[in-house]
């Protein structure tokens, strides 16, 4: 027999959207951290203070000195597909890490989300609440400069997903690894990280006098032995550059998690661009081994696709077999100079 009709099909509420749309966005604690922080590099902002609570759980807190907003924009900030970076519906040269417009009214859909602001030089802050999709009135607020969120019992609007968050240690921890990635790719913004009681982690401000500033700053985040073991990577090809460092063979790990990957700033997962890693280390490694490193690619943005996923963590590319032999090449010749070097001094 056919199933029964459930019942008349009838368009959803705003609310209900707006839950299911931030199901794909923020899918634990770390997700909203990498949205927010992202929102405050493209603030503009030099200094970027997280502190988390039971592991983003209970209180993600937010704060940057950012250009800010005024109470206009607060308003439209929190509402669905409302962004200031697309400027003429352009999707084909993105320079901002976001774009969708959906990570603040996602947050504000599945937890108590308070946003507070002051745009540059304006003599007042304002600060708007939103608690589970329901949006309160703009209001004055007590804040010298930039933008301030504070989160609130993240998913307490949809209960499934608190569900799935792993321990608050681990919770804390992914939250830890997306900062780092974002502070890898942007060595002019301080970064903190703490827990309400200590500093877990935190990245002072590399400036323009540090004579190698990305290597200074994956210093302070992947340590000095990694800075000492770094072969520097600088190669182009058709209109694509790929620049970072990258551990020598001995200096490798047991696990390929030490691989930071960005594509025109944005830290990403992609199996292509670790596919070619794996390709050109593949003669100096045995199976098991995989080594650290820290690769930029810079395309030019109609080259590449960021809007596949939700999170933008993966990416397309116009010709991955371009891409693919930049960077197997590029590495693969730097490792071989590397070993040349190394073998003519042991020599001489
Ligand atoms: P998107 O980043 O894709 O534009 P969001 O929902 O993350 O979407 O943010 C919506 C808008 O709110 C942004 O386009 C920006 O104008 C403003 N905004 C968000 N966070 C900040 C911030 N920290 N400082 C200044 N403006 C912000
Ligand atoms: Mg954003």
């Amino acid at each position: 027999s056919l199933p029964e009709k459930a019942g008349i099909i009838r368009l959803l509420s705003e609310r209900t959207i707006n839950r299911i749309a931030a199901g794909e966005v923020i899918e634990r604690p770390a997700s909203a951290v990498k949205e927010l922080v992202e929102n405050s590099i493209d603030a503009g902002a030099t200094r970027v203070d997280v502190v988390l609570h039971e592991g983003g759980r209970s209180l993600i807190d937010i704060s940057d000195n950012g250009i800010g907003m005024d109470a206009g924009e607060l308003a439209l900030a929190v509402e669905r597909h409302a962004t200031s970076k697309l400027k003429d519906d352009d999707l084909v040269h993105i320079m901002s890490l976001g774009f969708r417009g959906e990570a603040l009214a996602s947050i504000g859909a599945v937890a108590r989300l308070t946003l507070s602001s002051r745009a540059q030089g304006a003599a007042e802050a304002w600060k708007v609440l939103v608690e589970g999709g329901r949006k309160g009135q703009v209001s004055p607020a007590a804040l010298s400069a930039g933008t301030r969120i504070e989160v609130r019992d993240l998913f307490f609007a949809t209960p499934a997903r608190l569900k799935f968050l792993k321990t608050d240690r681990s919770e804390f921890q992914a939250a830890v690894d997306i900062i780092k990635r974002l502070a890898m790719a942007h060595p002019e913004v301080a970064f903190s990280l703490s827990d309400g009681d200590r500093v877990a982690f935190r990245a002072p401000s590399i400036g323009a006098l540090a004579g190698d500033a990305r290597l200074e700053r994956l210093g302070a985040i992947l340590g000095r032995e990694f800075q000492e073991n770094a072969i520097e990577i600088d190669a182009e090809r058709e209109g694509l550059r790929l620049t970072g460092y990258a551990g020598l063979p001995t200096y490798s790990r047991g696990q390929a998690t030490h691989q930071y990957l960005f594509v025109n700033g944005r830290p990403v997962k992609d199996k292509l661009l670790t596919g070619a890693v794996r390709g050109a280390y593949q003669d100096y490694l045995a199976r098991d081994r995989h080594p650290v490193l820290a690769l930029f690619l810079d395309v030019p943005t109609e080259f590449v696709d960021v809007n596949v996923h939700p999170a933008k963590a993966e990416v397309r590319f116009r010709d991955a077999g371009l891409v693919r032999g930049l960077i197997v090449s590029a590495l693969r010749h730097a490792l071989a100079d590397a070993g040349h070097r190394a073998s003519t001094t042991v020599a001489g």
